[in-house]
């Protein structure tokens, strides 16, 4: 049987979906990602459980810049090399396409192929430990200039602080909204330490005045970022995913639709952690049927 893989580099796990040409999972696996020498565990697992005689091609997501197949900055914490695509290609049958893309473009990617709402052009907004998303227009992936298209958590927001970006830069939206960053917020105001999103989601339900801060301060800068980009890009929709949208889930579209234009289209993102690999089928299904 002809078929496809998705592979999802993540700092904890690395995920390999296994998928048929119309776009059936058909298995699935996760296993840690390892400490040391991450291709060679990649190749171990390919040779331990897929025959590679049918496959059509491989896209694999990491978490760096990439720009044309090739890794430009290395991931954080993950021993990658960067010349992955030709270790990689040196190791497994040459007549297999490879890719290699951000992950979380691939995730938009994922996350717009299977929105029922799309047509051809989409945002997403990826809330977690970061700030971070993916455009697509015209069904293409924007990977830009130097790979950084997406990495709209660095949008400076409007603000009368100062804060430091894990960037380096000052100001940027991520360093307001990601996850740790809401959490300390809830701790400062409520003077307890230990806390999570699930404990300000759940104080949230029960109408606790400092979560009601919180959630709308993140509501605040969302919709900033959301208007900012309607404005730049003016997409069909807009697609909120990520651990900390995952948590909010119940509150956040209502409480955005209450602040913006009912013209612009806000939906959740629906794949959760398998949407890297579904991005990394529908790729490879657009690259294999349209060339590259
Ligand atoms: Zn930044």
């Amino acid at each position: 049987m002809i078929y496809l893989i998705g592979i999802d580099i993540g700092g904890t796990n690395i995920k390999y979906g296994y998928f048929s040409l119309n776009g059936e999972l058909l298995s699935s696996y996760k296993i840690p990602t390892p400490a040391e020498n991450v291709l060679k565990n990649i190749v171990k697992f390919f040779n331990e459980n897929f025959s590679l005689q049918d496959c059509q091609g491989i896209a694999i997501g990491v978490p760096g810049i990439i720009v044309n197949n090739q890794l430009i900055r290395r991931p954080n914490n993950i021993n990658c090399p960067l010349n992955l695509l030709e270790e990689l290609q040196s190791l497994i049958p040459s007549s297999i396409p490879l890719y290699f893309i951000n992950d979380a473009n691939l995730a938009a990617y994922g996350e717009f192929f299977h929105n029922e709402r799309r047509q051809s052009s989409a945002v997403m907004i990826t809330l977690g430990t970061g700030v971070g998303g993916g455009i697509i227009i015209n069904k293409q992936l924007i990977e830009g200039r130097a790979g950084k298209a997406g990495e709209i958590g660095h949008i400076v927001a409007p603000t009368n602080h100062k804060t430091v970006c894990g960037c380096g830069e000052f100001n940027h939206l991520e360093s307001y909204i990601g996850s740790k960053q809401l959490i300390l917020r809830y701790e400062k105001l409520t003077k307890q330490t230990h806390q999570s999103i699930a404990s300000i989601v759940e104080a949230l339900k029960n109408k606790d005045s400092s979560a009601e801060l919180v959630f709308n301060y993140l509501v605040k800068k969302l919709i900033y970022l959301i208007k900012t980009l309607d404005t730049i890009l003016n997409p069909e929709i807009f697609i909120i995913g990520g651990g900390v949208a995952e948590a909010f889930s119940e509150q956040l579209l209502p409480a955005l639709q209450k602040f913006l234009d009912p013209s612009i289209d806000v939906c959740l993102a629906k794949l959760k952690n398998q949407a890297a690999l579904y991005g990394a089928y529908y790729y490879l299904k657009y690259q294999l049927n349209h060339g590259v």
